[in-house]
């Protein structure tokens, strides 16, 4: 699984940091931020979780 933040969409809730933290952090902007592109597969679970919470659909899985 490869995740990014639309970093127009993202409101900064900090949601997915909070759910899964080795995924998400804060970039410069005060904006989330995917730590690496490709997730690692142990917290795929929490990845997809934070995706599919994301109150405005910033993050985005990309295809293979
Ligand atoms: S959950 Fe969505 S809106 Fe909230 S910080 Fe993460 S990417 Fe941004």
């Amino acid at each position: 699984m490869r995740v990014y933040v639309d970093q127009d969409l993202c409101i900064s809730c900090g949601l997915c940091i909070d759910t899964a933290p080795a995924v998400f952090q804060w970039n410069d902007d005060e904006k989330a931020e995917a730590v690496e592109e490709e997730v690692p597969s142990h917290v795929e679970e929490d990845a997809r979780e934070a995706l599919e919470n994301c109150p405005t659909d910033a993050i985005k899985e990309m295809e293979r």
